[in-house]
């Protein structure tokens, strides 16, 4: 058996669990998840199939045995745990974790060079006691893994990271991850500097949702200058300022307040109207965001509304989620999603991610334009 670790937010395991086995179980593949309620981790065994072949036991053949990251809502990282340790020497963790990863790599006939090491925590309150820790033995533990030849001098992005996972300063899950199919950020956590200008804080998710969903040469071919954009529940206007940045025309629909610094940008007009009426000026804009708090299935199904009837070329939403069974919930609307993008002749690519900066609700970017689909190499499956 494969177990794999997953970092997720505290209080969500639950939802990543049954996230990962739903996911599974479609590829008629099964597993189950090991987790206590708000830790922040999960850790989840994933059965072998029928037949086991021998190039089967490749690192990347049992990472790609799972959900890639993307793909999976509630997860923040995805790593393969190698090995676990309890050290028996508190003044020598390095050179345990050293010793340990050369154990494993000689037990599997593995030789792998790594391209970085991350010392990891759970994202809770009593994860942050390690953090301190983590930074300071990272740096020792970096330079004995390079005198071991089993990191390269620099870091490097095309090769599998080492995970150093400390839940407890005692103990540690040693663990893998794969190039293309992880987050590049420690915790798995998009850290972003809130805007000075910005109207509320609410704009760092548009921000995450668009870094994290398209490479930077994406976000460019998605977002220029001279396009055109609705915001449903714009006020007081942080989607919109993301959108204003990149050059985008806004039309901000909401009852309330926008702040007067954005609408000085003359990139943004106000419509003091219902979300769920309104209709583009141009009867067609590029992108329609919605921010608007509501039941997720009537926003879900205005989304498709805008999408299916070119309204809109791409969309980028929030569903709220209730405070339970949350992945169960999404999960036929997710189908709806695709049961109504899928029947067109037109592309169509959808991402959801439950982000950091999110709290009880999930963002999604729908795109049905073929010309933006197109700047995508594989289109993305939830
Ligand atoms: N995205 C905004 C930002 O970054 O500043 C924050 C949006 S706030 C979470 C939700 C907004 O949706 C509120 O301003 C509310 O007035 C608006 N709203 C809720 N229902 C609406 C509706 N039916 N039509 C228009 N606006 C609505």
């Amino acid at each position: 058996t494969h177990e794999f670790l997953f970092y997720c937010r505290s209080g969500y395991e639950a939802d990543l669990s049954s996230e990962l086995e739903h996911k599974l179980a479609r590829q008629n593949r099964f597993g189950y998840g090991r987790f206590s309620k708000d830790k922040g981790f999960l850790r989840f065994q994933i059965t072998p199939s029928g037949k086991v072949q021998k190039q089967d036991v490749s690192i990347q053949s049992q990472c790609d045995a799972m959900p890639r990251l993307s793909s999976i809502i509630f997860a923040r990282q995805k790593t393969l745990i190698i090995s676990e340790l309890s050290f028996s020497n508190m003044r020598d963790r390095v050179g345990e974790v050293v010793e340990g990863l050369q154990a494993w790599m000689s037990e599997n006939a593995q030789a792998i060079l790594f391209g970085d090491v991350r010392v990891e925590y759970p994202d809770t309150e009593s994860g942050k006691e390690i953090a301190k820790f983590s930074k300071k033995f990272t740096v020792p533990l970096r330079s004995a893994l390079r005198k071991n030849g089993v990191l390269s001098k620099q870091q490097s992005h095309s090769l599998p990271y080492l995970h150093v996972f400390f839940e407890q300063g005692d103990a540690c899950i040693l663990a893998i991850s794969m190039p293309g199919d992880r987050s590049e950020d420690l915790l798995g956590i998009k850290r972003l500097k809130f805007p000075a200008d910005a109207p509320s804080r609410s704009t760092l998710k548009l921000e995450e949702a668009i870094t994290l969903f398209c490479t930077k040469q994406q976000e460019q071919a998605l977002f220029q200058t001279g396009m055109s954009a609705v915001d449903l529940g714009a006020c007081p206007g942080g989607w919109t300022y993301q959108l204003v940045s990149r050059g985008l025309r806004v039309e901000a629909v909401d009852n309330g307040a926008m702040d007067d610094k954005l609408m000085q940008s003359g990139l943004v007009s106000y419509h003091a109207a219902d979300g769920f009426t309104y209709t583009p000026k141009d009867k067609h804009v590029d992108w329609l965001v919605c921010d608007m708090i509501e039941k997720p299935d009537r926003v879900a199904k205005l989304m498709t509304h805008w999408l299916t009837s070119r309204l809109a070329s791409a969309a980028i939403f929030n569903l709220k989620l209730p405070m339970k069974k949350r992945y169960l919930t999404l999960a036929p609307l997710i189908e709806e999603f695709e049961a109504a993008h899928k029947s067109g002749e037109q592309d169509f690519l959808m991402c959801a991610k439950h982000l950091y900066h999110n709290r009880d609700e999930v963002t999604f970017m729908i795109i049905k334009n073929s010309q933006m689909v197109a700047e995508f190499a594989s289109k993305q499956v939830l």
